[in-house]
């Protein structure tokens, strides 16, 4: 029987996935395929609690093989040994095949769909779900498997479903919304894999977004922020960032221009979770991707 896990809490402030997995708890039947019956995770309950991205680390950064095979130095590397035990081992004999984590970001980046490692099933499921819903985004990241640090790269395939904008600790219904319905094509898509009813062309092809760098925000010596996105540049998610056009705005009124080799793309513009080490945004590259079996 093929095991499929849905998660969210990952990200203790994020609360919309964490309202979705007690709806799906309370109410199963959209846990329900022919093939399979969804598990759900709430993976960081204490961060939840105090309504906090994480404690001392971010548990989305602590499932690298190394992290998972040190002895834990904090409340998130031991929160990420238990998940790996209860629904791992990392690596080729993991007993999940599939897991779905949920999160939300403070960017204006509507539905993005993420495969953090080049996996031509969770590429499929990307471009299957963003064909039920035109207008979701491919975010795409070519990690290697044993430095990947995401929880959900203990399983077979892992697939993210980021929604924005929505603030830190809100519930929003649309967010919510889109999320429920990302995630259940998402479960709908395994169930047409393993019914053998998906007819996908030998070469498939989408277009994506690569992750390159992030950029700090303005800061002095001593570390402190002294500038903000610039206004023209707030909620630009996905837009093309050109050399020479606003990026900050300065506490002195000054703009800063984008100096750079070439036109970018960004992400994750002004994302609340980036200022605990004052990043302001993420640059991103297009790519047409193409992919086989
Ligand atoms: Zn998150």
């Amino acid at each position: 029987m093929i095991q499929v896990l849905i998660v969210g809490g990952t990200h203790g402030n994020e609360r919309t996935g964490v309202q979705l997995i007690r709806r799906l708890q309370a109410s199963s039947t959209e846990l329900e395929r022919n093939h399979f019956v969804a598990k759900t995770l709430l993976a960081n309950q204490l961060a939840m609690a105090n309504n906090r991205r994480y404690l001392d680390q971010d548990l989305n950064r602590c499932f690298s093989e190394e992290l998972l095979s040190n002895i834990p130095e904090n409340r998130e590397q031991s929160r990420a040994k238990e998940i790996n035990e209860q629904f791992g081992p990392k690596g080729p004999n993991t007993q999940t095949d599939w897991i779905i984590d949920l999160h939300t970001t403070t960017a204006n980046m509507g539905i993005t769909l993420i495969v953090q490692q080049n996996d031509p099933l969770a590429l499929d499921m990307a471009l299957y779900v963003q064909k039920q819903l035109p207008g979701a985004v491919i975010f795409y990241e070519d990690n290697a498997p044993t430095t990947n640090s995401f929880l959900c790269s203990i399983a077979k395939h892992g697939f993210l479903i980021e929604v924005g904008p929505v603030a830190q600790g809100l519930l929003r219904w649309d967010a919510f919304e889109h999320t429920r319905q990302a995630l259940s094509h998402a479960l709908d898509f395994i169930d047409l894999q393993l019914s053998g009813q998906l007819s996908l062309p030998s070469i498939r092809e989408a277009d994506v977004f690569q992750f390159t760098e992030k950029l700090h925000l303005p800061r002095d010596e001593s570390g402190e922020i002294i500038g903000m996105i610039h206004p023209q540049l707030q909620d630009q998610d996905y837009c093309k960032l050109s050399p020479g056009e606003p990026i900050f705005i300065l506490d002195t009124g000054e703009t800063v221009l984008f100096e750079y080799h070439e036109p970018v793309y960004v992400a994750f513009v002004n994302e609340a979770a980036y200022y605990d080490q004052a990043h302001g945004l993420s640059l991103m590259r297009k790519r047409h991707l193409t992919w086989t079996d």
